[in-house]
């Protein structure tokens, strides 16, 4: 099975516009980008150190389907681990048919916004 199909035509994310794009649909979880088709961004917050660490999926390659009468959405799974201390995060996303966030979850920290990521950065 393969997901794919919807997302043809989507090869290079260099677009400079994509980038602007980018930065405005993580400010709105749950938003579908119709443009970026397979990158997935998220943030989290290390409840340990307090580091907030920047998350990218690929749609192609890190969401697993869910199965039950067909596709009903698909979920990701990914451990998260910051450069300041050694705490492990494991963070959990699902997402509908439509790519469209119904839940999120995260082990050892939490979501932060993309202002808390850029604050931290400089
Ligand atoms: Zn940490």
């Amino acid at each position: 099975m393969c997901p794919s199909g919807r997302t043809k035509g989507y090869s290079s994310t260099n677009d400079p516009a994509m980038s602007i794009f980018r930065r405005w649909w993580a400010r709105l979880p749950g938003a579908a980008p119709p443009g970026e088709a397979h990158a997935l961004l998220f943030y989290v917050r290390c409840d340990r150190c307090g580091e907030v660490i920047r998350v990218r999926a690929d749609r192609r390659w890190d969401l697993l389907q869910e199965l039950g009468d067909g596709v009903t959405g698909y979920s990701l799974h990914k451990d998260v681990l910051g450069i300041r201390c050694n705490q492990l995060m494991r963070m959990v996303v699902r997402f509908d048919r439509d790519y469209r966030i119904t839940q999120q979850e995260i082990e050892g920290g939490r979501f932060a916004r993309p202002s808390e990521y850029e604050a931290a950065g400089s």
